[in-house]
Formats: C-alpha cells, structure tokens, sequence
C-alpha cells in the first residue's frame, strides 16, 4: 500500500490515537542517568509508529535489556555494541507488532531469550493481519523464551525491574516497574495525557482502567513514566491532568 506523509500520519493517528498528545514530537536519545552513573537508559523511537524503545544497560557490569524493539534493530544493536554490553533479556510490553515486530531479529543476533506476558500469544499469532492493518510486511516472530506473570523480576542484576500484568490495551501487557530509579515503562497502558486505546483486538476499556488505578497509581507519584508512544511523564503529572484518570 502506498502511503505519502499524510498518509502515514493517517494511520499512527488511527493507531495511537485517543488525542493528539500520543503524537507529539519525541526527543530522540535522550539518556537518563540515574544514581550511581553506571546505569544508562536510553528511550528512542522506533519504525513507523515510532514506538519507543528502551535500552537500560549497567555499564560496569556490561550487561543490558531492551524493552520493546519494533523496529531499527540494526541501531540498537549498534548502540548496545557501542555500549560494551550483552545483553540479557528483550522484553515486550504487548504483542502490537510496533513493539514486538524486531524482537526475534535481536535475539538473533544477540542470542538474548525474548520475554514477553501468555496473555499476548493470540496476538502475536496474528503478526500477518497486525502487518495488513499498517500495510507493512509480516515481520517473522517466535514465541517468547519465557512468560511474563506478576510481580516476576526482570532485568539487569543490579537494577531489578518488577512486572506489573496490566492487561486492556491487549490481554497480555504488562508495565515495567524500576523500583529504585522511580520510573515505570508503561507500554501502550498510559501515555502522557491520555491512555492507550481498547478497541483493537482483546481490547477492555473496564480492564486499562483497573490496571491502571489499582497497579499504576498505587505507586510513588514522583514515578517517572516512559510511554509507549509520545513524550514521557510522571504519574503525579497523569493524576492531576489526564481526563482519563479523573475520579467522579
Ligand atoms: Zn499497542
Ligand atoms: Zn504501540
């Protein structure tokens, strides 16, 4: 399918699209670094629907995770090259072919065993319709190495992450909790200003809304939260302003 630049504006929109605020322009590379300076994050957009990818690496135990590769797999892993790091687990926050559709190619290279929650398999199983909504090619997929569940731990040795299972934008998404680092990957679940739409395949409205107030807004307001999508946010910011968050 041919698409010229509105086109493809056309369809992140459809995709995305709740408000214009998932749209907005990202910083691209934009690192934080967090306490001690051994530990980089790096949140960078990725493929068509610049969906954003996130590397966090401890550079003196040279090990790294990458959270969400759909896409650009030759970039990140030039940057983990760059970085002297191996990488040790490639986790997906939901089986949208945006975060998942690079995953098996990384492994690939790198060998890293891909993480990803049961929920989503029915999803990842319908990469070639995913493609067909996007008019892109069917990106080649495998199962993930291991099932995400609740409260499992992932990530690096030193910088643990904690998975909390907040399924209704698909089934299966989980959000990232770095505990010490205050900062959550929050997947497509909430995003600066709005929440990740539900009316995709194994979509709950009822469900994105729980997750979120009963795991998401539970913790430390202070939480930095890197969306899926968009320019990041705090859960403090979320509260006080996302229309969607707003108790009656
Ligand atoms: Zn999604
Ligand atoms: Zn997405």
């Amino acid at each position: 399918m041919a698409a010229g630049i509105s086109g493809l504006v056309k369809i992140r929109s459809i995709w995305l699209a709740v408000d214009q605020s998932t749209v907005r322009p990202v910083k691209p590379q934009r690192p934080i670094r967090a306490y001690n300076g051994a530990m980089v994050i790096e949140t960078f957009p990725v493929g068509l629907l610049q969906c954003n990818c996130t590397l966090a690496a401890d550079t003196e135990h040279g090990e790294a995770i990458v959270i969400d590769p759909g896409d650009d797999i030759q970039r990140i892993h030039r940057r983990l090259t760059e970085l002297g790091v191996t990488l040790r687990q490639i986790i997906i926050t939901h089986a949208h072919i945006d975060h998942v559709g690079g995953a098996l190619q990384l492994k690939r290279l790198t060998g890293a065993p891909i993480l990803m929650h049961a929920d989503d398999m029915p999803l990842l199983r319908m990469m070639e319709v995913q493609a067909g909504w996007l008019g892109v090619p069917t990106p080649e997929t495998a199962p993930p190495d291991e099932s995400l569940r609740e409260s499992m731990v992932v990530g690096l040795t030193r910088y643990p992450a904690t998975v909390l299972h907040t399924p209704g934008h698909t089934p299966g998404s989980v959000c990232l909790h770095f505990g010490t680092q205050k900062l959550l990957v929050a997947g497509d679940t909430l995003f600066a200003g709005t929440i990740g739409r539900t009316d995709l395949p194994g979509g709950n409205p009822q469900q994105i809304l729980a997750s979120i107030h009963n795991k998401l807004m539970l913790l430390p307001d202070q939480t930095r939260v890197l969306a899926g999508h968009g320019a990041e946010t705090t859960l403090e910011r979320e509260k006080a302003t996302n229309p969607f968050l707003q108790r009656r």
